[in-house]
């Protein structure tokens, strides 16, 4: 049973980044925070090409996935806009 103090920490094995120490951007994996993961991957894949277009297929997944709703919804505003405006 999981205490509430487990709760609380930072990631299930690390209480901040294993790399900057901060405790303010949120976990990504490997003890590393967001910030700090994407550099080590980047690093990382820097060297293989097909690694990194892998990785960027991903991301662009991810962000398919994870539509920003609110981007959607300015640029309907601003053609409505641009309509009204014209006249
Ligand atoms: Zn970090």
């Amino acid at each position: 049973m999981p205490t509430s103090s487990d709760k609380d920490r930072w990631s299930r094995d690390h209480d901040k980044c294993v790399s900057c120490e901060t405790n303010k951007i949120p976990h990504q994996a490997r003890g590393l925070c967001t910030k700090c993961y994407n550099k080590a991957l980047y690093e990382e894949t820097r060297s293989d090409p097909e690694k990194l277009a892998a990785l960027q297929a991903r991301w662009r997944e991810q962000q398919k996935a994870n539509p920003v709703p609110t981007d959607r919804k300015s640029e309907q505003n601003r053609r409505h806009y641009h309509k009204k405006g014209k006249k």
